[in-house]
């Protein structure tokens, strides 16, 4: 038994000394991808249900290989936070989408709105609404397109520091929305107590929206609930017909999702853009 303990203790420290060392090996990549600029955006559609029109795009990191293959964001972006490289891939995030989608709005006089995800880490690091107004100044990019995505756990100690932070981004003429809604926690008194202006949906809960009653009901008191506190929601993840039908039918508008459109490259957004309707 005591050399059957030793070998499993052998098999654990093992594989935890593969995975440290997968990290370290995959921050020395990123550190690399980013001084070789082979981070890249691709932007998926975000569609008005009611009026079938293009409501605005969310901005999403890509990180592709020399052999064409990617890595997932699932997988470098905590890389990223842990490391602290996610505040400069940050920033230039943001500068590279707020420059690409200005050019795209001018090309086809429309008025898409541009969303981006914006790390609790980021927070902690320093970007801030000084930093995005400079951003927003050299882009020439109309800040009230812009939307900014955030988690819940940034809101849940009722921080004081967190409320003048996010006042201040939205000072500039940004909004505020609130990412993989109803994943985390269960207290809603922020969304009264921060200014928020979304609510995204989290694609678990669409995924089951046919399956199961409880994500049906649960979807339509998000609905109902953002209604009422004049928010807009956003269902992520809809990728049928099916899906899609509920949905409107528990009053959800605004939708993201393989339905409509993957992420695109922006030549690729900019051809279906050029195909539909926009705001
Ligand atoms: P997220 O912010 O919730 O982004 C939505 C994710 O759902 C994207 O995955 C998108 O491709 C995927 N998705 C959209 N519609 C569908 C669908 O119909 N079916 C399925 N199966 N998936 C769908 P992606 O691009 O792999 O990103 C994963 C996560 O990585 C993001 O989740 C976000 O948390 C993070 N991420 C990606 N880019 C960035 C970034 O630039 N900054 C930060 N901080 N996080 C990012
Ligand atoms: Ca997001
Ligand atoms: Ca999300
Ligand atoms: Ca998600």
């Amino acid at each position: 038994a005591k050399e059957n303990g030793r070998n499993q203790f052998h098999f654990f420290a093992k594989s935890m000394q593969q995975q440290v060392n997968r990290r370290v090996e995959l921050e020395h990549k990123l550190r690399n991808a980013i001084k070789n600029q082979e981070l890249n955006l691709f932007y998926q559609p975000i569609v008005d249900t009611q009026s079938a029109s293009l409501y605005g795009v969310e901005a999403l990191m890509r990180w592709q290989l020399s052999d064409g293959s990617f890595i997932s964001p699932e997988e470098f972006i905590p890389v990223a936070e842990e490391s602290g490289l996610i505040n400069e891939m940050g920033e230039w995030l943001i500068k590279q989408a707020c420059s690409d989608i200005q050019l795209l709005n001018s090309n086809c006089d429309c008025q898409c709105m541009l969303s981006v995800n914006v790390s609790s880490q980021q927070y902690r690091l320093g970007f801030n609404a000084e930093i995005l107004s400079t951003i927003l100044n050299d882009t020439q990019f109309n800040a009230n397109l812009l939307n900014l995505e955030i988690t819940e756990s940034i809101l849940l100690d009722n921080d004081q520091a967190v409320m003048n932070w996010l006042q201040d981004l939205r000072a500039t003429g940004a909004q505020l929305a609130i990412d993989d809604f109803g994943t985390g926690y269960s207290s809603l008194s922020y969304l009264r107590r921060f200014p928020i202006n979304t609510i995204k949906i989290d694609r678990s809960f669409i995924s089951d929206l046919t399956a199961s009653e409880d994500s049906a009901v649960l979807v339509k008191a998000i609905v109902s609930m953002a209604d009422s506190l004049n928010l807009k929601v956003i269902a992520e993840g809809v990728e049928n017909n099916i899906q899609l039908k509920s949905l409107n039918d528990l009053g959800g508008q605004y939708v993201q999702g393989y339905f409509y459109a993957k992420p695109l490259p922006i030549d690729a957004l900019q051809t279906w853009v050029n195909e539909h309707i926009c705001r």
